[in-house]
């Protein structure tokens, strides 16, 4: 697993939001420092997290325009321990179009301003707008893995196709450490064929880059952001938040058979709840 992790995919409502914001509070509760960068001029991240996008006073757009730094822009959160948030809001957009006319290391300004305070952070993750603009760009320039998540339905494998290509293209010219972190099947309704045949397709594509959670449709996941809370402090036991605990527990464990380590893993390494969720299966559920 890699520090830091931009959940992108340029097709709208397949779940980054959600995701960028139940992982980073799955990691918290296990008590690692974790950092949620909101580079959605939609405000979704900020909004679920319980900050009133209106009333920010700087956000990662001030931060974009090199008119903040990264510290001052960020809020620890209150409801969730060892969570802090990077928000932001429609100003995001004003500060893209000043990107677009900055001519030199504009793609560099969120990777520039991360470097003072990454390492008080042990993962920060990105919410991307769905679209592969100037935002997207900086957050996947400041990124070390992309995690992206998918609905499995029929256009998705070739929306993936061009993601992979821009994450392609941007290591070769700017980012040579990124790697793709791994595709998450979001809204996974077992008992729709075409879901199931999709999914299929990608494990043959992706091979192991596809994470074994799979993340089900829960209503308790669509609900948690009207009370500005993440699932878990909404309802830890609902099937979403023990996906996402899931998620953050494969994500450890991947990151553990990596390095190799042989040390005895801490009750910690792996959040409450996750492995009684459990990896779903690949196979196809009919
Ligand atoms: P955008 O592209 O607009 O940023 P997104 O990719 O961030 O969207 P979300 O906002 O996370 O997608 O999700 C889209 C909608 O689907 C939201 O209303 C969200 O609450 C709902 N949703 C996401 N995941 C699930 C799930 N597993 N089960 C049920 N509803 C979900
Ligand atoms: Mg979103």
């Amino acid at each position: 697993m890699k520090r830091i992790i931009a959940v992108a995919n340029q097709k709208g409502g397949v779940g980054k939001t959600t995701t960028a914001v139940n992982l980073a509070a799955s990691f918290a509760l296990t008590r690692r420092r974790v950092l949620l960068i909101d580079i959605d001029p939609q405000g979704n991240a900020t909004m679920g997290c319980g900050v009133e996008k209106s009333q920010i006073s700087r956000g990662t757009g001030d931060v974009l325009l090199e008119e903040s730094d990264a510290a001052s822009a960020i809020l620890p959160l209150e409801s969730v321990p060892g969570l802090s948030l990077m928000p932001s809001n429609q100003d995001l957009t004003a500060a893209e179009v000043r990107l677009l006319t900055t001519m030199a290391g504009r793609e560099l300004r969120l990777r520039n301003a991360l470097k003072p305070v990454q390492d008080q952070y042990e993962v920060i993750i990105i919410d991307c707008p769905p679209a592969l603009n100037m935002l997207t760009l900086n957050a996947l320039v400041a990124a070390q893995s992309v995690l992206i998540p998918m609905q499995c339905e029929y256009y998705a494998l070739e929306g993936l196709s061009a993601l992979v290509s821009t994450i392609d293209q941007i290591k070769a010219a700017v980012n040579p450490e990124l790697e793709l972190e791994g595709i998450l099947r979001t809204m996974f309704d077992p008992r729709n064929n075409l879901a199931n045949e999709v999914s299929s397709q990608l494990i043959q594509v992706f091979g192991d880059k596809v994470f074994r959670t799979i993340v089900p449709r829960n209503v308790r996941l669509a609900e948690a952001p009207s009370f500005g809370k993440p699932v878990l402090q909404h309802d830890k036991d609902s099937r979403g938040a023990l996906a996402y605990l899931a998620l953050a527990g494969e994500m450890l464990r991947k990151d553990d058979e990596a390095v190799g380590e042989s040390e005895v893993a801490s009750p910690l390494d792996t959040p409450p709840g996750a492995e009684a969720a459990g990896a779903e299966s690949d196979r196809p559920l009919n």
